[in-house]
């Protein structure tokens, strides 16, 4: 495995494999990596014959009243983790290396961004965007794995690659969780013990409405009124958002029933450290 620091290095290692007629596949990350990392990581292993994991705390995906200063890092742990995967390349850029001091073009998608996360952090999804396009730009791939755990930000993606003809297949997958059904983060790292428990109200919501929705009750209202409950009695919680939406388009669906499959998305704040998970409800 190796770890390659440069733009330029890694344009012309991604043009002799494809050069040689080998496929790559990238997981793009910003490291601390769990099992949801690797799970992307071990997909592209079995599609392609090269995998690139790229390694990026993305300054310009944060608010300026977020996280991006204490946001966990530790290189060492990841490098071993990928290198017990049988990864071939890491992309591991400084700042300078991916925004040069008079960087000033951005790609926005517009839409599918307006609700749940892009109307709660205002520019993050222009961040993503902006740094994926540039990361498809460097590595160059023919699939690229994304979460769903991170549901708007892979619908976002799709879009722009269809918009803007990147020639990329995305491929989604499932949320890995905890044992007990947390969604794994890097994130998860902050929860102190008793946040950590009350971190399970994300879960315990979703358990909630394919409940209701198995017993008979499928209106949007009862439902989003059910988790809002649920989350409000849970200790060190704040809500940030609990919507239900096409999965899509990403507009809200604010009342009837739920009919077909529609996405139930949450954003909860438990102490200080924001979560979000979200499920496909069937009605
Ligand atoms: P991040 O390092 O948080 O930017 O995440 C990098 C990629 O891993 C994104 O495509 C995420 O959606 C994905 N990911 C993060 N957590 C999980 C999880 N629990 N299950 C599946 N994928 C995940």
């Amino acid at each position: 495995m190796k770890v390659i620091t440069s733009i330029e290095e890694m344009q012309t290692i991604s043009k002799s494999i494809k050069r040689d007629g080998k496929t790559i596949g990238f997981v793009p990350t910003m490291g601390y990596l769990h099992e949801g990392h690797l799970s992307l990581v071990r997909a592209s292993k079995k599609d392609c014959d090269i995998t690139v994991v790229s390694i990026f705390v993305n300054p310009i995906q944060f608010g300026p009243k977020e996280d991006l200063s204490k946001y966990p890092r530790d290189f060492e742990r990841d490098k071993n983790m990928l290198e017990k995967e049988g990864v071939d390349y890491i992309f591991y850029p400084k700042v300078q290396e991916m925004y040069h001091s008079d960087f000033s073009s951005t790609i926005i998608v517009e839409g599918v961004t307006k609700n749940l996360c892009g109307a709660s952090r205002p520019g993050h999804f222009r961040g993503v965007t902006t740094v994926v396009g540039k990361l498809f730009n460097i590595v160059m791939p023919d699939k690229a794995y994304f979460g769903e755990k991170d549901f708007q930000q892979l619908v976002t993606i799709k879009k722009m690659v269809r918009d803007l003809n990147f020639p990329v297949e995305i491929v989604g997958m499932p949320i890995v969780r905890e044992d007990d059904g947390l969604a794994m983060s890097s994130r998860n790292s902050y929860l102190s013990e008793e946040e950590r428990k009350s971190a399970l109200c994300l879960y315990k919501s979703i358990l909630l409405a394919k409940d209701m929705i198995k017993s008979g009750i499928k209106d949007v209202k009862l439902i989003i009124k059910g988790i809002e409950e649920l989350v409000n009695n849970t200790p060190n919680t704040r809500i940030d958002y609990i919507k239900i939406c096409d999965p899509e388009t990403l507009e809200y669906i604010e009342e009837g029933d739920i009919d077909g499959k529609k996405l139930l998305a949450l954003a909860v704040f438990v102490g200080s450290t924001r979560l979000i998970d979200n499920v496909i409800l069937e009605g």
